[in-house]
This record gives C-alpha cells, structure tokens and sequence, in this order.
C-alpha cells in the first residue's frame, strides 16, 4: 500500500500536485507517442519500450485511483467490460469462480457465454447472502469471487469484508466492482477484497464522454502479473486522449459524487411517498434490504444511482421514462446529466429485472427539476 499524507478529497484535487519538471505546468500532457527510444547500449533505461504496455499519460489517473483506493497499482482500460475480462481471463480453463446473480448485465451474459466456453466453471449466487456464498465456494478449486456493490440496477448490498473472509479462507481472491459506490463512499481494498475495478464511464470520468475501465490491486503479485500480461498481450489499453480526459474527471469527483449522493437520497425518500410508485430501491433507505450493511461500509452516503417500481406496471413505467424532459432517456449512469432507463427493455428475457423498474442516475441538477419532471411523468403516465 502507498502512504499518502493528504485525505483523498485533496489528492483527487490535485491529482498528487503533479508538476511538470520543465515548464511547471501544474496539468499534465497528453502523450501521442506509440513508441518510446532505446539507449544506445540497447537498455530502456525510461522504462518504456511501446504503447500497448503502457503511456504516461496513463500515470496521473493511475497514480491517483492508487492512491484513492488505497492499492499498490493501477491499470486503465478500454472499458470497465476490457477491465473485469481481463481479471477472468488471467486465471486458468477449469478454474472454478463465484459471481452474483444480480449484477451488471453484459458482464454476466459474458460469464455464461464466452467465459464459460473458454472454460471456467461460473456459479452464480445472491453474494448479498453470506451463507449462499460459503455454500458455493469449493476450496482449492474456487480461483475468484466477483462482487458488485451496490449491485446494478437493483442496488443489492453486499458485506464485502464478510465475503473477503470467506474467499480467503478457501484459498480464493476477491474482486469487487465498485463502479457505483467509486472510492468516495467505499474503498474495497480496505475491506480486504484484493482488486477493485470500475467501469470509469461513470463516475471516475463523469462527464459521458470516455469509455474506460480500471483496475486496481491490493498487492503486485504473481495474479496482478498475469492480468497485467493479458492487457498488454490482448491490447484493451485506453487511448492517450481518454486517459487525459480520466484524469481531468477525478478532479471533481468528490465534488460531483458527493451532490449526486445528497440528492439520489432526497429523491429517494421523496418518491417513497409517491401514489404511483410501488417501490424503490435505494441503500440509503432505513427499510432497504442491506441498509444496516451499506451503512457500515459506504461512508458519507449511499451513490448517485436508485431505481424504482412504477405501481402500474411496465407500460406505465415506459410511459414514465417518455413522459420526462429534465431526466435524458439513455443507457449508462454518473454523468453530470441525469439518466432514467426502463432497463428491462435492454436487458431482455434472461435479465432478473422487474419490468416495471425504472433505473435513475442522479446528475447534477436542481434535485426539485428532477423530483417535479419525475412527478409530472408519473402522474401522467398513471392516468
Ligand atoms: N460495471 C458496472 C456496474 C456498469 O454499470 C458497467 C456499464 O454500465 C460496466 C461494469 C461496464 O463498463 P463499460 O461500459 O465501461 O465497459
């Protein structure tokens, strides 16, 4: 782990007070180069030899998610899918993992397609419930436990130091995809998971112009080797342009998470109080299943996203999402506009998404803009 004096509020800010040695610009370049000299002895004594291994322009927004998530090392990637990918394929055909039932989609559909065809034994359990997690691991054969916390779109919360425990004591790793609670509310490696990733599309970059992905690590051993080989040998690395912009988003990240916490709970509340809305799901509710857990491992408040339940059903749900104007009606989440998704639309007939759920990311608007266009689309659509 890497000792880092100033409270991350500060290093997200300052990006660790980079300084360029010769010009004392205080923001760092962006670096085109796809290849980098050799010295005349035949040494890389830079360090660099081509830009499919690594960039510095990668280093700043390394170097601080490292520092943010308290790990030893980062690794940016073409998408948040290149990045958790590349921590099933850096284990072995046959190897035996474990994975939520409820997780993000296209990650799951990989899971029990292509992964399981390259062969990896993939079990899926409800991770929320430590018992079913303890069932389904097989020491010595279980290589990975993957968990996502809270859990798209349905927000199930999992324990992770609880399931850090279990894996561990059957000889297995834990990997949490933290995409939705980001390094703001939740730092996994401290929990004791052994690598955290997250879809940087949301809210590291957070402003819906970059496809990204990382990865960060507890520890440089042999596993973060191999997954580190699979991304240089596979090539899901990010362009220099995306990487620059990443780091430009960490900046404001507290800033912007921290709002779209604040008001993804006023909005939560307020629509538990709506006629037409059944349900809705969100960690920071007192009656929200998983409440007690995310209080104790989410701190200064529960992320950006919630979904809810429209008491009509999945017509009036459809209805709802056309119905708005300050909400955009777009896939993705932890942008600074807020986004409102019929998700099982897009997920299709495997998906265990209820078809009245509507999936809300909290942007950064005027929590009454939102909370009215919401309420006229749903008073609407009810008829
Ligand atoms: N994990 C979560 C929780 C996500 O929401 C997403 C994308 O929506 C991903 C992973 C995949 O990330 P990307 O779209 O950057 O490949």
């Amino acid at each position: 782990m890497t000792d880092h004096p100033h409270r991350p509020e500060t290093v997200a800010a300052g990006a660790l007070g980079y300084e360029d040695a010769d010009s004392g610009a205080i923001i760092p370049p962006i670096h085109p180069s796809t290849t980098y000299v050799r010295d005349p002895d035949n040494a890389y004594s830079r360090g660099r030899v081509y830009a499919r291994a690594d960039n510095p322009t990668f280093d700043t927004a390394a170097r601080t998610l490292s520092a943010l998530e308290n790990g030893a090392d980062t690794l940016l990637f073409a998408s948040g899918m290149a990045a958790a990918t590349a921590v099933f394929m850096a284990l072995e055909p046959g190897d035996h993992v474990v994975v939520p039932d409820v997780m993000y989609w296209a990650l799951r559909n990989w899971l029990h397609g292509a992964a399981t065809r390259w062969g990896l034994r993939v079990e899926g359990v409800d991770t929320a419930d430590s018992d079913a997690v303890r069932a389904a691991l097989r020491p010595g054969e279980t290589k990975l436990v993957w968990v996502e916390t809270p859990a798209n779109p349905l927000w199930t919360v999992t324990d992770i130091a609880a399931v850090a425990g279990l894996a561990h004591e059957a000889g297995a790793r834990l990997a949490v995809d933290s995409t939705v609670a980001t390094p703001v509310h939740t730092r996994p490696l401290d929990l004791g998971a052994d690598i955290v990733m997250h879809s940087a599309t949301k809210y590291l970059n957070g402003h819906s112009d970059v496809i990204a992905g990382t990865l960060t690590t507890a520890r440089k051993d042999e596993a973060w080797a191999r997954i580190k080989a699979v991304q240089t040998q596979q090539g899901g690395i990010l362009g220099s342009f995306e990487a620059w912009l990443l780091q430009r988003g960490l900046r404001t990240l507290f800033a912007r998470v921290r709002w779209q916490s604040a008001a993804a709970q006023g909005l939560a509340e307020r629509l538990s109080a709506h006629p037409a809305v059944s349900d809705v799901l969100y960690p920071g509710l007192p009656g929200f299943p998983g409440h007690g857990i995310a209080a104790r491992q989410m701190t200064g408040g529960y992320g950006g996203m919630l979904s809810i339940r429209v008491k009509a059903g999945a017509p009036a749900a459809i209805a709802t999402a056309a119905g708005v104007t300050v909400w955009r009606r777009a896939t993705s989440l932890g942008g600074v506009e807020s986004l409102i998704e019929h998700r099982a639309s897009i997920e299709g007939p495997t998906s265990p998404v209820p078809g009245n759920l509507l999936r809300l990311s909290v942007g950064l608007e005027a929590p009454d803009d939102l909370f009215e266009d919401l309420d006229r689309a749903l008073n609407r659509a009810a008829g």
